[in-house]
């Protein structure tokens, strides 16, 4: 039997995850303020390689912030902290042997030393996942999580990445508005506080969240990690 994939929670629960990748990032530090500011939880699925990167950014009290600073502070505030790969390549493309010992147990390891907690999700870079991927990732305890709801905040403009540069294709009241108009009972929610490892993230979704979530608690949903989403039972798997 290969490991489930979850795509979203109880369908029947009022429930929400919101879920961070690519990160820690400079983006990082404000989601976890608009977090904070409407009693919201979430998981961030995070890059080794951002962690051990030095400097995040200078926060906004001029203080030099780092990944592992960051990722902390996520911790400490009550969010989840989960597993993306360590560089963030297509894993079906590698060996067992570097899924295993390069990108999955690295950043696992990389968690448990910075948070004293040993992650228990996983959810690979680009949703690339097949059995083998899979199965490692089951051999290192951890559950695949990818998601019922795009926000689309990392998508990008093709013809302006190509030449070498990054232009976000949807702005904060785009990426509001995808968000509104997929989220229901028991989503996942995809959104990103970096991307791929190397440009920072799309800062659209700050005021984005800043106004979808009392809009969304308004209507009696509960933002929670993807621990406590999938602690009621009933979660949806991939076919
Ligand atoms: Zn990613």
């Amino acid at each position: 039997m290969p490991n489930e994939i979850i795509v979203k929670g109880n369908p029947k629960i009022p429930n929400i995850a919101l879920t961070f990748d690519d990160g820690p990032g400079k983006v990082t530090p404000y989601i976890l303020d608009v977090l904070r500011r409407h009693g919201a939880k979430a998981t961030f699925f995070c890059l080794g390689y951002c962690i051990d990167k030095n400097i995040v950014d200078k926060d906004y009290t001029g203080k030099y912030i780092t990944g592992s600073e960051v990722v902390k502070r996520a911790n400490d505030e009550g969010h989840l902290i989960a597993v993306h790969s360590y560089d963030h390549l297509a894993l079906p493309g590698l060996t067992d042997e570097e899924i295993l010992n390069n990108e999955l147990s690295r950043t696992k390891n990389i968690i448990t030393n910075l948070i004293g907690k040993t992650p228990m999700y996983f959810r690979p870079p680009y949703g690339s996942i097949n059995d083998r991927v899979n199965n490692i990732a089951k051999a290192l305890d951890l559950k695949t999580v990818l998601w019922s709801c795009r926000s689309a905040d990392s998508s990008t403009e093709p013809a302006v990445i190509l030449d070498g540069s990054l232009k976000y294709k949807y702005g904060p009241v785009d990426i509001y508005n995808n968000i509104m108009r997929n989220t229901g009972n028991g989503s996942i929610i995809l959104c990103h506080d970096g991307h791929s490892g190397t440009h920072e993230a799309n800062f659209g979704i700050i005021s984005a969240l800043d106004r979808a979530i009392p809009k969304l608690q308004q209507k009696g949903f509960n933002f929670v990690t993807v621990d406590d989403l999938l602690a009621t039972g009933n979660y949806v798997i991939q076919d």
